[in-house]
């Protein structure tokens, strides 16, 4: 968890590399749907260039299929879900369908002034969606792509009213699951302004202690 811009993808993907698991972002899935123009991403669409969230039936429905994949049998990353107490709800209940559990809830954390800052900057190639940035990764040449020389842009949900209106989400919706699994004593906190290496080996730390509890535990 975390808010749009905190490196919760980036260092989730390098989970994904470590723990050798299958790594589900909610994001992804939906713009390949988007992308391939199915059912669910036509619908999605609207919603996502709105800066509004997706419908919990849509989501779940897609997130729900992948739990119960073979690929996820000994564990699985999910990022970008669930976003509401609801989603929290409806994913609890399919994980206790299949006999399943979570193992930690991560959040890490950004001010909205430094979220505002990191997106605002992203710069996004057209052709094959590799990503810079103004300030951190600025491209060699202003608005081209280094990998492939493709134009590079501002992605819909970068543009800033987007931001301001997806933080605004973000604090009205998503904040209240912070509460929902502190109390189920899951949230480990991690400060997300801290530089990505620095978030990772603390990622990585805590990790190591929970599956020591987990090994200790059997
Ligand atoms: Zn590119």
């Amino acid at each position: 968890m975390g808010p749009p811009g905190s490196g919760k993808g980036t260092q989730g993907e390098r989970l994904q590399e470590e723990l050798r698991l299958p790594y589900y972002a909610t994001g992804d899935i939906l713009r390949a749907a988007v992308r391939d123009e199915t059912e669910l991403g036509r619908s999605a669409k609207e919603y996502m260039d709105r800066g509004d969230l997706v419908p919990d039936e849509v989501i779940v429905g897609a997130i729900g299929e992948r739990i119960d994949s073979s690929e996820a049998a000994d564990g699985f990353i999910l990022d970008g879900f669930p976003r509401t107490v609801p989603q929290a709800e409806a994913l609890d209940e399919k994980l206790t369908e299949l006999g399943r559990d979570l193992t930690a809830v991560l959040l890490i954390d950004a001010s909205d002034e430094e979220v505002v800052r990191r997106l605002g900057g992203r710069r996004t190639c057209v052709e094959n969606g590799h990503v810079f940035h103004v300030e951190f990764n600025p491209p060699a040449k202003e608005g081209v792509c280094d990998v492939d020389g493709s134009e590079l842009i501002v992605r819909d949900d970068d543009e800033p009213e987007v931001i301001r209106h997806r933080l605004e989400t973000y604090h009205e919706k998503t904040e209240p699951l912070i509460e929902f699994y502190d109390g189920r004593s899951l949230l480990r906190r991690i400060d997300g302004a801290a530089a990505p290496d620095a978030v990772a080996e603390e990622l990585r730390r805590m990790l190591a202690t929970l599956k020591l509890e987990a090994d200790e535990a059997i």
